[in-house]
């Protein structure tokens, strides 16, 4: 047989826990070739640029990777 709760949680007791399950706000840093604001590992949405080379053609939103130092 399964476990079963003995008696009914509080409503502040519930509430107490689930003060705990708020979302956070992410650490956003600022893109050095375009200054927006993009997420820790992640491509910048502007431009398109990760640790220096273009993965996301912002223009078709097609992955691509041509390395800045062809260009
Ligand atoms: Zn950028």
């Amino acid at each position: 047989m399964a476990p079963l709760p003995k008696k009914k949680h509080s409503k502040s007791r519930t509430k107490r826990a689930r003060a705990h399950f708020g979302f956070k706000a992410p650490q956003l840093s600022k893109c050095p070739s375009c200054t927006t604001l993009i997420k820790p590992h992640h491509a910048c949405p502007k431009c398109g640029i990760y640790k220096g080379e273009y993965y996301v053609d912002t223009a078709t939103f097609e992955a691509k990777k041509v390395n800045l130092a062809t260009k």
